[in-house]
């Protein structure tokens, strides 16, 4: 077992932490992203860094038409290879077997097929994975570290831009002109699925507008 306190201490920026991945796993190392803004910058850092992984994403078939566009624009600027992971039902298998819109009734069942089961599924081939995971984004990811232990997969789990700040990351998008989903300028800070993503008032929580109306605050992927 690594021992994560002194990688963690040791490595410090994240270009270090990426170059540490990929010597560490090569093949057996993969990019999951949702094309976040923390996800562009990772994934912008490793093209500079000249790191190839794979990149998986998980399609929930329900995702914003700007998403599907920005992950297109984004591998013909950055030139990754892309493995979209899907769940096992379409959206309309699964609306035949467990009823309509499942989500606005059981998000959390919802949420493990159409997003954990898959990527957990996925991940069964690589031995580590890096996430676009910061501390400022909840009070649930506040505590977590940038090399980890996921217990769920039984892999280490990098979060390479951990203790970056949402402004450090929006500085390093513009710097480079790198494209970024428009609705980020429309008040969505974080953007999900469409059923479950509502843009939210300014210095609103970054997660606040994902499963209005519910507890629920992770889709189960982190947890
Ligand atoms: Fe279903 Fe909503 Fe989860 Fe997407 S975010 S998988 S629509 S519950």
């Amino acid at each position: 077992m690594l021992d994560f306190n002194a990688l963690n201490a040791s490595l410090v920026y994240p270009e270090d932490i990426l170059h540490w991945a990929e010597n560490a796993y090569h093949e057996r190392l993969a990019v999951v992203t949702s094309f976040q803004i923390t996800g562009i910058v990772t994934l912008h850092m490793m093209r500079e860094l000249g790191l190839k992984v794979d990149v998986l994403t998980v399609d929930t078939e329900l995702l914003f038409p700007e998403t599907y566009d920005l992950m297109n624009r984004l591998q013909d600027t950055l030139k990754f290879n892309l493995i979209p992971v899907k769940a096992e039902l379409n959206v309309s298998q699964q609306a035949a077997k467990y009823g309509d819109t499942l989500w606005s009734r059981d998000p959390d069942s919802c949420c493990q097929m159409r997003k954990v089961v898959p990527l957990d599924k996925a991940l069964v081939g690589y031995d580590a994975w890096i996430t676009g995971l910061r501390r400022d984004q909840s009070k649930t990811r506040s505590t977590i570290q940038a090399i980890s232990w996921d217990k769920r997969n039984e892999k280490v789990k990098i979060s390479p831009l951990v203790d970056w700040t949402e402004e450090m990351v929006w500085t390093y998008i513009h710097a480079y002109d790198l494209p970024y989903n428009p609705l980020h300028d429309k008040g969505y800070p974080t953007i999900g699925c469409w059923p479950c993503t509502q843009a939210v008032s300014d210095g609103g929580d970054l997660r606040a507008g994902r499963w209005v109306g519910t507890a629920k605050t992770e889709c189960g992927i982190h947890l």
